[in-house]
């Protein structure tokens, strides 16, 4: 009959082999459903209302859909934002993008900074800031359902904070 003691450690063993087992399946469980998570971002359709969307995953990085039907301006306009959103996931991780738009102003923020690279593009093709900047208002309102709460002086403020080129100094300096 086996002393009681040699049955405990072998049980320890047993254990401690069994996390380190498990630590490795839960990576390949991952895997799989990281790959799953990507392949649903890159085929799901649009929300409506949306030209694009940017989905910021763990390890994968950014995944991007552009509405297959937008072209020439619209479709250009669609680009910049979401390569703009995909630099924001590139630079602060899946985890940091996901926690910076829990809030409305984080959500703000990240779309505003998104519409001042299309701003700075349409600023370039010599669109007038005031038209410029009552696009983007008018987006940010209405494409938006989060930002129903917000008024729409609100709105300017943000994207001015989070784009000079669109703020009221820059207004000023016309
Ligand atoms: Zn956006």
């Amino acid at each position: 009959m086996q002393p009681a003691p040699l049955s405990v450690t072998h049980r320890l063993n047993t254990v401690a082999r069994d996390r380190r087992i498990s630590a490795r399946r839960l990576v390949w469980l991952l895997a799989p459903g990281l790959l799953a998570l990507s392949l649903a971002a890159a085929r799901a359709p649009l929300p409506k209302g949306l030209d694009g969307m940017t989905i910021c995953l763990p390890v994968v990085g950014p995944i991007t859909r552009i509405d297959s039907t937008l072209s020439g301006r619209a479709r250009a306009l669609a680009e910049i934002h979401e390569r703009a959103h995909a630099a924001q996931c590139r630079e602060r991780g899946a985890v940091r993008s996901y926690a910076a738009r829990l809030t409305i102003d984080g959500k703000l923020r990240a779309e505003a900074h998104a519409f001042c690279a299309e701003a700075n593009w349409d600023l370039a093709i010599g669109y007038s800031r005031e038209n410029v900047l009552a696009r983007i208002t008018d987006e940010l309102e209405t494409a938006y359902g989060w930002t129903a709460g917000r008024s729409r002086g609100e709105i300017v403020a943000a994207i001015g904070a989070a784009c000079p080129p669109l703020s009221t100094r820059a207004r000023a300096g016309d």
